[in-house]
């Protein structure tokens, strides 16, 4: 199923490694809050230094504007990483250039060397061939495990793999296998969950898996979207007018698969201490709009749910953040960890749902990448994937 090569086809022992990891986490006054995407790299850095590597790491970190910012340094990472690793962890101030040559050629084998954030250089997001080879130059083989990013050709996600021998990390490839699974060869009854702000971010996904799955749950902002296509009059729901003709067309071809939500809880305020109620889905009040997804609609998805053999979950169902509004998505968060079926969720929001619910270690597979597990559920090809090489 996964056809590309992997670190363990790789004879890494006294080489240098250029790892790409996806070091974007939160930071605040230097400490590093949620470390969950530097944890799921550390199969890849153990199995490289177990095996006689000298691992060096690269990662973007936020969006700083092509040049140094001290506010998106990745230095507090270094420090992380090494009492993760039980090990030192070596800085250097610039990922390519005389500091990161220097630094590379002084690394030996078993030890880490972590480089400043790639988008340091505009050229990073520019894929600038250049940048490229100068990435490569640091080291003797390529190894992406940045699943996050791997739907952007970037010089360190796709340009370095060019110049190297390139294979996947053990966190990619599991993310691949899993998201790629669900997709291609879903056990079936296949279940979609799609949620969050906006259906204009997810109309490929929605195309894609009209195709694929058996039906396709629908919750949150987009839902609304949904019901101003079907007529209703949302008053002052969030709702995207641009694309109420497209969800029109979605509904025509879909019917059959996707299902709306039959209840909605309506709030006369977008805030936490808002009156709110709940109403059958159709004309919401003038004044009012929908935060949530009601509790018949609840009951109804979880259904589904039970029964389902692959489950997918992209976007919570309400805004979740405000804890009156949240029963909708922690609801169908219950009903996923409660089915015996796969279950794989992606998205920043539904992830920390997921995990704020205490429900995590009931699902199948937590992705580490919102706008790549989308770009996986849509059926695309991931440059950083694809610019890796076949088995
Ligand atoms: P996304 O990033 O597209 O997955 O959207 C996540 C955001 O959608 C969360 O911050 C939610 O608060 C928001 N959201 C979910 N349901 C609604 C809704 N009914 N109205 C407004 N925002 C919503």
């Amino acid at each position: 199923m996964f056809s590309k090569k992997t670190v363990v086809d790789l004879d890494v022992k006294g080489k240098k490694v250029f790892v790409r990891v996806d070091f974007n986490v939160p930071i605040k006054d230097g400490v590093v809050g949620d470390d969950t995407r530097i944890r799921a790299a550390l199969p890849t850095i153990e199995y490289l230094l177990n095996n006689g590597a000298a691992v060096i790491l690269a990662s973007h970190l936020g969006r700083p504007k092509g040049g140094p910012d001290i506010k998106y340094s990745l230095k507090p990472v270094a420090g992380h990483l090494s009492k993760l690793l039980g090990k030192p962890v070596k800085f250097a101030e610039d990922c390519i250039g005389p500091i990161a040559v220097a630094a590379a050629k002084a690394l030996k084998a078993g030890e880490v060397l972590l480089l400043e954030n790639t988008r340091f250089h505009l050229e990073e997001e520019a894929n600038n061939q250049g940048m490229a080879r100068a990435l490569a130059s640091l080291a003797d083989l390529y190894v992406n495990d940045a699943f996050g990013t791997a739907h952007r050709a970037h010089a360190s996600t796709e340009g370095v793999a060019r110049y190297l021998p390139a294979a996947a990390g053990f966190l990619l490839e599991k993310e691949i296998k899993y998201l790629g699974q669900a997709v291609a060869a879903p056990k079936h009854p296949f279940v979609a969950i799609l949620g969050g702000a906006k259906i204009s971010d997810k109309i490929g996904v929605i195309k894609n898996l009209l195709q694929k799955a058996d039906t396709i749950l629908i919750g949150g902002g987009m839902a609304n979207t949904f019901l101003k296509a079907q007529g209703f009059d949302m008053a002052d729901s969030l709702v995207e007018d641009a694309v109420v003709e497209t969800a029109k067309e979605l509904l025509a071809d879909g019917s059959s698969k996707l299902l709306l939500p039959v209840d909605v809880v309506v709030a006369d305020k977008f805030e936490e201490s808002a009156a709110h109620k709940v109403l059958p889905a159709g004309n919401v009040p003038a004044g009012w709009r929908v935060l949530d997804i009601g509790p018949e609609t609840i009951k109804a998805y979880g259904k589904v749910i039970k029964d389902a053999g692959t489950v997918v979950w992209n976007g919570p169902m309400g805004v979740f953040e405000f804890a009156e509004f949240a029963k909708g998505t922690y609801g169908v968060a219950q009903a996923v960890a409660d089915s015996s079926a796969i279950s794989v969720i992606g998205g920043g929001e539904s992830v920390a749902a997921i995990q704020q619910s205490g429900l995590a270690e009931k699902i199948t597979h937590i992705s580490t990448g919102g706008g790549a597990s989308l770009e996986m559920l849509e059926g695309l090809v991931l440059p950083g994937v694809a610019a890796l090489q076949d088995k």
